[in-house]
């Protein structure tokens, strides 16, 4: 799989943690948490890449609100193309085409909630799941199939 994944949590998250990062992205996480009984493992999607949409929107962190370190505004900020989506998503396949060499940001993986936002493991599940369905519903819609597949692939 080479799905995409740079969830930028909605300013929501970062108002709640103390340290503004900023992590997301996807499908190929090493090791996901072992998940408490009854709660849903996050998953990337086939066909989705809604996290690569970068300029999400007033409702989201800004990347000066997510990281402390220059080089990632920069290169965060380089990565966004004219109309909003990363320069290296491909929208006719909805993949990244930098997978294996994505900027760490792009990770959706416990380490990255927790340095970029202070999102302990035994929350990254349901936090993980939270960010891709707020930015679904800001990307594509909160009727939409992509949202509809999302929710979907949890519950397999
Ligand atoms: S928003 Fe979530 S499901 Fe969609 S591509 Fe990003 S990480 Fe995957
Ligand atoms: S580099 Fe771009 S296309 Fe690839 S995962 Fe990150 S935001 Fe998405």
């Amino acid at each position: 799989m080479s799905y995409s994944c740079a969830i930028t949590p909605p300013s929501s998250i970062n108002a709640c943690i103390s340290a503004a990062h900023r992590p997301w992205h996807s499908g190929k996480n090493k090791a996901r948490p072992q998940a408490k009984t009854n709660e849903q493992l996050w998953r990337c999607v086939e066909a989705c890449g809604a996290c690569c949409k970068l300029a999400k929107g007033p409702s989201f962190a800004t990347p000066e609100e997510i990281f402390t370190d220059p080089s990632d505004i920069e290169l965060y900020r380089s990565l966004i193309g004219p109309d909003g989506w990363c320069i290296h998503f491909d929208k006719s396949t909805r993949k990244c085409s930098i997978y294996p060499d994505r900027p760490y940001f792009c990770r959706v993986e416990p380490d990255v909630f927790l340095s970029l936002y202070g999102i302990g493991k035994k929350k990254f599940n349901k936090e993980a799941c939270r960010c891709c369905r707020d930015t679904i519903k800001a990307v594509y819609g909160s009727q939409s199939k992509e949202l509809d597949n999302f929710n979907s692939s949890l519950n397999r």
